[in-house]
């Protein structure tokens, strides 16, 4: 049995007309750029993300960018954020010129550890960019409030959690800025690349288009240095399309990853494997991803070539935390600085939970664990 980490194939099959009449009618229109339905697809993601406005972009990484370039964020400032998550988060950070200051991540859900935020606060510190990792949302009455307190800036990474829920508020809705990516892998993902920012602040809107467009307005006269960072019409098309079944999805991936703790249990799994822990605030999970972590290295490192043998997608989220890349070697930090994130890497294994995946599938993931774990 084949068991793909990611399949988007079945979800197309099933949506593929009522796709393609909306990719035709742009066609005809030819209007590319900006237009009536990427106003419409941000109305829609505003609704649908509990903001105000919405302000659709080229990609999650230029959301994160953008945000930092609206607040004026730059050389000399500081920026807390997470060493575990994907590079853009970190690197949007440094594009502007600011320092990312790493904070390390709670053991259970792999999200910036409120409790060690502010011993890293300084007079330089701008802003934190939590990141609501593999779709659970992280703490952020703690964040909000120690930004409160410390008048700092918030931007929620959103780009895993859309739909996600903090205490019934959704992700994106709670910062002062949301950064979504529509990256074809994400919960929900365009034909490309695409991303969004949501506020609810009518000046950071008023703004954030205007730096979406090189920064001009009226056009022609530039106020301030911005960037291309539109979102296409045909992009914009599409995720209307799909915004309309997001929810469904999201229910399925739940729903798989249920199914996958039942299993676990039933299999003894349970004791040997450490699964998704739930956040101790109510929280609604989207499952992006399907993260366990084992003993150690070694282990995981055998069971990854076990499942390639046996034909099973996974992969590792991510093996090397941020404060330890390369590029970032000039800010100083060490191995053992981040010792939650740096542990976490060397054991994490994500598994196939997109909701198209099947029960069998899930049956033949664990059973192939149970035999290479004994
Ligand atoms: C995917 C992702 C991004 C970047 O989004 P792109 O659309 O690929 O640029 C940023 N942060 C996190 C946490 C992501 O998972």
């Amino acid at each position: 049995m084949q068991v793909p980490l990611l399949d988007l194939k079945g979800q197309f099959a099933k949506i593929k007309d009522e796709v393609m009449a909306e990719v035709s009618a742009v066609c005809e229109s030819q209007i590319f750029i900006l237009g009536d339905r990427v106003e419409k697809f941000e109305k829609e993601a505003a609704e649908y993300c509990g903001c105000k406005y919405s302000v659709g972009v080229s990609s999650g990484s230029d959301a994160l960018l953008m945000c930092l370039m609206v607040e004026n964020i730059g050389p000399g400032d500081e920026v807390i954020t997470t060493p575990f998550s994907f590079f853009a988060t970190a690197g949007a950070i440094a594009r502007v010129g600011a320092k990312p200051v790493f904070v390390d991540v709670d053991p259970e859900t792999f999200n910036i550890n409120p409790d060690l935020i502010e011993a890293k606060i300084t007079v330089r510190t701008k802003a934190i960019i939590p990141v609501h990792l593999f779709g659970q949302s992280a703490d952020m009455g703690r964040i909000m409030e120690i930004a409160n307190k410390h008048n700092l800036i918030v931007i929620e990474d959103s780009a895993q959690s859309i739909g996600a829920e903090y205490e019934g508020k959704r992700s994106g809705s709670m910062g002062h800025y949301g950064c979504f990516s529509f990256f074809p892998s994400k919960n929900l993902g365009c034909f490309g690349d695409g991303g969004l920012v949501s506020t609810n602040d009518e000046e950071r809107y008023k703004l954030l288009k205007i730096f979406r467009n090189h920064g001009s307005n009226p056009k022609y006269y530039h106020k301030f240095i911005g960037g291309n960072f539109r979102l296409d019409s045909l992009q914009a098309a599409v995720l209307s399309v799909k915004i309309k079944y997001l929810d469904s999805w999201s229910e399925a991936r739940q729903k798989n990853a249920d199914e996958y703790r039942a299993f676990f249990a039933k299999a003894g799994l349970d004791k040997k494997v450490k699964l998704p822990a739930k956040a101790k605030f109510s929280v609604r999970h989207i499952y992006n991803q399907f993260s366990i972590l084992l003993e150690n290295k070694a282990v995981r490192d055998s069971l990854k070539e076990a499942f390639g043998k046996a034909g099973i997608g996974c992969d590792i989220y991510y093996p090397v935390p941020l404060h330890l890349q390369e590029c970032f070697a000039s800010l100083g930090y060490r191995k053992g600085d981040m010792p939650v994130s740096e542990s976490i890497s060397e054991r994490i294994l994500a598994l196939p939970i997109y909701p198209e995946s099947t029960t069998e599938q899930r049956e033949y993931v664990v059973a192939t664990m149970q035999a290479a774990l004994n």
